[in-house]
This record gives structure tokens, C-alpha cells and sequence, in this order.
């Protein structure tokens, strides 16, 4: 099975993601990025961090099953990466390549991880960003829910273990069909 997990910037979908598979062997699709390494993040883990020049000689080849410019920055999911899982597969995609893979194949499940309003904000405020940056995370929030119709399923993170119990849940019951 594979997995796609979208939502606004800022719910928490990596660590989520990392949560779930300390509970469990699933897969994860490391993407191939244009933006610069941060700190704590491992290249071939995290990320395949490649130059611009890269990653478009890549959209030549058809290496991508998916990409999307997002911000300044290129992300894309490999072709080999979905075709050659073997386990339950994770992405981490952001709404617009999330939503057309979604269309490309009705057998990929979607999950939409959202906040509520305020919680978004004062997560915002506790690493220090102000009023402006804020209302343009708001917005681009208010954008990213405008596809959550086309998920399988939305979950509200209000604490992060009830949410990871509530996506194992939702594998489970998945498997046994
Ligand atoms: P960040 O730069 O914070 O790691 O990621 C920015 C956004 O890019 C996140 O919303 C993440 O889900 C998304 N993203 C990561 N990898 C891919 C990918 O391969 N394709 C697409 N479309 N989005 C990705």
C-alpha cells in the first residue's frame, strides 16, 4: 500500500511520519530536493540533496514520478522509489504533487494532517515569527485545505500520539479488507 500524507506547512507531518515508523517497518520515499542541506538532516535520508542543474537534467531523463517547484526549491518522488517498494509506503508530499499522484492511481491512500487555526499560530509564534509571516503561513494554510477533499481520509492533529494511533488504526483496518 502506499501512503501519501499532505497538509498545510507546519502540522507536523514529519514528525508524525517518524512516529509511525518507529512503530512499524513501513517504508519511506526519500525524495530528491533542490534546497540546501539543514542542520541534523542527512543526505540519502532525509532527503537526495542535488543541485538545480541536477534535478532538471533528472525531469529530462523522466526520472520523477512526480515534482513540484515549492517556494524556490524543486522537490521530486522517484519513479524507482514507489515501483520498487516492497513494504507499506510513506511519502511526504506537499498538496499539489500529492493531489495528482492521488489522480494518477485510485489504489494510493491519502492523508490530510491538519491543526486547528490557533494551534498553527502559536506554534508559529513559539519559533519566533512575526504578524506578517504569520498571516502569509495563514493563507497559505487557508490554500493547502482547499484540496483536502480530494484525501481518503483528514485527520486533526491535536496530540500527536492520539494521531499516530488513529493513522495505524486506519493501515489496519486497510489490511484486513
Ligand atoms: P521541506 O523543505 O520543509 O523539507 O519541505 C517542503 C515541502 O515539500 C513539504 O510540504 C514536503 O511535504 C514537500 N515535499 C517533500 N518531498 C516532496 C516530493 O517529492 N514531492 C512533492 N511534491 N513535495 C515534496
Amino acid at each position: 500500500m502506499i501512503f501519501i500524507f499532505s497538509g498545510p506547512s507546519g502540522v507536523g507531518k514529519s514528525t508524525i511520519i517518524n512516529a509511525l515508523r518507529q512503530k512499524r517497518d513501513f517504508q519511506f520515499s526519500v525524495s530528491y530536493t533542490s534546497r540546501n542541506i539543514r542542520e541534523g538532516e542527512y543526505n540519502g535520508e532525509d532527503y537526495n540533496f542535488v543541485s538545480e542543474t541536477e534535478f532538471l537534467k533528472l525531469i529530462d531523463e523522466d526520472f520523477f514520478i512526480e515534482y513540484e517547484k515549492y517556494g524556490r526549491n524543486y522537490y521530486g518522488t522517484s519513479k524507482n522509489s514507489v515501483n520498487n517498494s516492497t513494504n507499506s509506503l510513506i511519502l511526504d508530499l506537499e498538496v499539489n504533487g500529492a493531489t495528482k499522484l492521488l489522480a494518477s492511481n485510485e489504489d494510493y491512500i491519502g492523508i490530510f494532517i491538519d491543526i486547528d487555526d490557533e494551534e498553527l499560530i502559536s506554534r508559529l509564534q513559539k519559533r519566533g515569527h512575526d504578524e506578517t509571516f504569520i498571516d502569509e503561513r495563514m493563507r497559505l494554510a487557508e490554500y493547502q485545505r482547499s484540496f483536502m477533499d480530494k484525501f481518503n481520509y483528514k485527520i486533526n492533529n491535536k496530540d500527536i500520539n492520539t494521531t499516530v494511533n488513529k493513522i495505524l488504526d486506519i493501515i489496519y483496518s486497510l489490511e484486513e479488507k
